[in-house]
């Protein structure tokens, strides 16, 4: 019987929960709730048939988004998705029996593709109350190891790492490539950009799903040493940026006040919907990103359950005992879900509840 590479036997099966019918508010994925820029969406409107017929050239858009970060293009690649930077970064340092170091609980992706290119997956375990594990992570670096993933600020959890920590491990690990995932960077502000080219095995993956609300179009961004970046781009199709993502990049770069105004209102319901949250006896974690990590305890199955009978999908996380991450919406549709969620639990505010 025909079987694929044995690697892939050991990759587990993953479910993004956009299958079956779908709640009527999507809360876990992360996406904006707000959409796009109106600027980007009129670009998209206004594309042709023939500019759609044609393959599309990936050089422009990367000239813009190197502008716009302040680096050389050749620094950067665009990828379709952030998901396929992380994916072609761990195919290009990754040898059979390699191992790609991460901390958990994380995005599950780093696993996934680390594994289906040949290599070992080491987890380390965060610390108390999810910190990030630094010493543990320094303890892992062997002479295996050739991707080390840091997400910042994390999935799921929403906490930041601090350079200095960033920085001990690309110097701990010189032979390992050192992503920096900053999928959630708008939301949290604090970037290691200004390294980029400067320190000789530090990457870094950002994307246009979250605070440009563009998850559909799937466009990311890999920055790295230009020499690392070149060989990278040799295992890319030249066409792995649709068309429309590449129309739209001028127009959602162009329109900052867009980002920033969703970003800032973000920010706001957020420390909103934590405050609800606590108030009703639910530990959070400080988030610095579009989501929130909350501890809903026993009650956690009946909880999802009830909100989805009532229109609202949350995101279960078995990795994080007791917990769902819930993504940060408009400020009506949190208000929304804690009413639901009074109604589903019969918890009210005054019911502070000892942690
Ligand atoms: N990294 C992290 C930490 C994420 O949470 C996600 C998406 N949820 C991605 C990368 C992938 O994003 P994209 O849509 O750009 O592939």
């Amino acid at each position: 019987m025909l079987k694929p590479k044995q690697c892939i036997e050991q990759v587990r099966d993953y479910h993004a929960p956009v299958e079956g019918p779908q709640p009527e508010l999507r809360l876990d994925l992360n996406e904006s709730t707000t959409g796009c820029s109106p600027r980007v969406l009129a670009k998209i409107r206004s594309m042709s048939a023939k500019k759609l017929a044609l393959y599309p050239p990936r050089e422009p858009g990367e000239k813009l988004v190197a502008d716009f970060l302040g680096l050389a293009p050749e620094q950067l690649m665009l990828s379709n998705g952030a998901d396929e930077g992380i994916d072609l970064l761990e195919r290009a340092y990754v040898e059979t029996g390699d191992e790609v170091l991460f901390s958990v609980p994380g995005f599950p992706m780093y696993e996934i593709f680390g594994r289906s290119a040949g290599g070992t997956v080491v987890k380390v375990p965060a610390g108390d109350d999810y910190s990030f594990p630094l010493s543990r992570m320094l303890e892992s670096i062997t002479r295996k190891t050739r991707v080390i993933v840091i997400c910042n600020p994390n999935n799921p959890t929403g906490i930041a790492v601090q350079k200095s920590a960033i920085l001990q491990l690309l110097q701990a690990a010189p032979d390992a490539a050192v992503l920096v995932d900053e999928a959630y960077f708008e939301f949290y502000g604090e970037s290691m950009l200004d390294q980029v080219g400067k320190i000789p095995n530090l990457f870094l993956a950002r994307t246009f799903s979250k605070a440009y609300g563009l998850a559909g179009v799937r466009l990311g961004v890999l920055c790295g040493p230009g020499e690392q970046i070149r060989a990278i781009r040799k295992i890319a199709s030249p066409f792995n940026v649709n068309g429309i993502a590449l129309e739209c990049l001028e127009e959602a770069l162009a329109d900052k006040e867009f980002v920033t105004s969703y970003v800032s209102q973000v920010k706001k319901t957020r420390a909103w919907l934590i405050e609800q949250l606590e108030a009703l006896g639910f530990k959070c974690w400080p988030s610095h990103a579009n989501f929130v990590l909350c501890r809903i305890g026993e009650n956690k199955k009946a909880v999802l359950s009830g909100l989805r009978a009532r229109g609202i999908g949350l995101r279960d996380r078995p990795d994080c005992e007791g917990c769902v991450r819930i993504t940060i919406g408009t400020q009506a549709e949190m208000e929304r879900v804690i009413t639901e969620i009074q109604q589903v639990t019969g918890k009210r505010p005054a019911e502070r509840v000892a942690r």
